[in-house]
């Protein structure tokens, strides 16, 4: 049995995660406690919980402690079996970590699966639908797995409501890949999603990012949405590069203008296009599991979080490899390799 400190390092919801994905995979039991200490509300949130519950159908897990707030856990894997699940979060908590929770386990499973999410779709803290779709698939499929993430209703938070679609075709050995360097640049451009917000609010972010990156009225993209799937707003800027995509994602908030929220991703965006380093924070933490499964590879990276480093340590536990923080050409870089 594995034994996992919640507390260590970051001490968030990653060490659960990380945890469940490797052990559906690996078959090794884990029992985890001071589950998400660091947090201001420590414990298992309705969205853990729903990634507990999902890890625990695909696998036949034996389950102890799968409550909202408790703060330890004892999982014991059985077999993956792909096949259609469908899992409601039932509030904003996000479809898409609960997604990146079962996704590398489902590919090692022997036939197709979908997955039927319901929850946030856009919450800030974890990626929204597109990111997946356009920076982390894109890079998994660099990696040989075949993902498709579909969706069909956007749920901001705090209302939540969305709905998400993931199709995986099995991939019995993910291949190891290395990005260090992002390629040519083939497209940019920036969205604004908005429901039930007035219109005035897209024009003046979409504006503000116009000016702030000197880009033209075809870069600039307002996507309003049905009014009843909001009220809510996010702003994304998308990368497009020869070997990576990135997404950058700011929110509307009410107290926050629209100016403050352009502002927030292109800073976001400038500390990315100023490292030259292939991926970005959020990317890089979310490529270090598949990495690992696929015993090698690296990126670099422009910021390595604490996020990244206590990953690491999780995922040390489970497979026998080494995670490496270094620098490349000036720039950050991460690399694993078996160990
Ligand atoms: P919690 O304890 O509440 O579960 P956590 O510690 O697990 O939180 P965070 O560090 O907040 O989680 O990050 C969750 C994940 O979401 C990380 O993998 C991070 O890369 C990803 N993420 C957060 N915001 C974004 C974003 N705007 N775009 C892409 N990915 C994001």
């Amino acid at each position: 049995m594995i034994e996992l400190d919640g507390s260590t390092g970051e001490g968030g919801g990653q060490i659960l995660r990380s945890a469940l994905t490797l052990a559906m995979i690996t078959g090794r039991p884990f029992r985890i406690r001071n589950i998400r200490a660091r947090r201001a509300k420590p414990g298992l949130m309705r969205q853990h919980l729903v990634a507990v519950q999902a890890a625990s159908r695909i696998c036949g897990a034996e389950v102890k402690g799968a409550a909202v707030g408790s703060q330890e856990l004892e999982f014991v894997p059985d077999k993956v079996q792909g096949g259609d699940y469908r899992f409601a979060i039932g509030t904003a908590g996000s479809c898409t970590l609960v997604l990146q929770t079962v996704l590398p386990a489902l590919l090692t499973a022997e036939r197709p699966s979908t997955l039927r999410l319901s929850g946030g779709t856009h919450n800030p803290m974890a990626p929204p639908v597109q990111f997946l779709q356009r920076a982390y698939c894109r890079a998994m499929a660099e990696m040989g797995a075949r993902i498709d993430v579909r969706l069909e209703r956007f749920g901001f938070y705090p209302a939540g409501g969305g709905e998400v679609v993931a199709s995986v075709s099995p991939c019995a050995q993910l291949r190891p890949h290395e990005w260090m360097e992002r390629g040519e640049r083939r497209a940019a451009y920036a969205e604004c999603f908005i429901a039930a917000i007035p219109g005035r609010v897209a024009q003046r972010e979409l504006e503000c990012v116009g000016k702030a990156m000197n880009w033209g009225e075809d870069q600039l993209l307002n996507r309003s949405l049905p009014a009843e799937q909001g009220p809510g707003n996010a702003l994304m800027l998308t990368f497009d590069y020869a070997h990576t995509t990135e997404v950058f994602t700011a929110f509307g908030e009410k107290s926050v203008s629209a100016e403050n929220v352009a502002r927030q991703v292109v800073q976001r965006a400038r500390q990315y296009l100023s490292s030259n380093a292939a991926v970005a924070e959020y990317l890089g933490d979310q490529l270090m599991l598949p990495l690992a499964l696929a015993g090698g590879g690296g990126f670099t990276v422009d910021e390595v979080s604490m996020h990244a480093r206590t990953n690491a340590g999780v995922i040390e536990l489970f497979l026998p490899v080494r995670f490496g923080f270094g620098r490349r050409d000036g720039v950050d870089c991460c690399t694993v390799a078996p160990r």
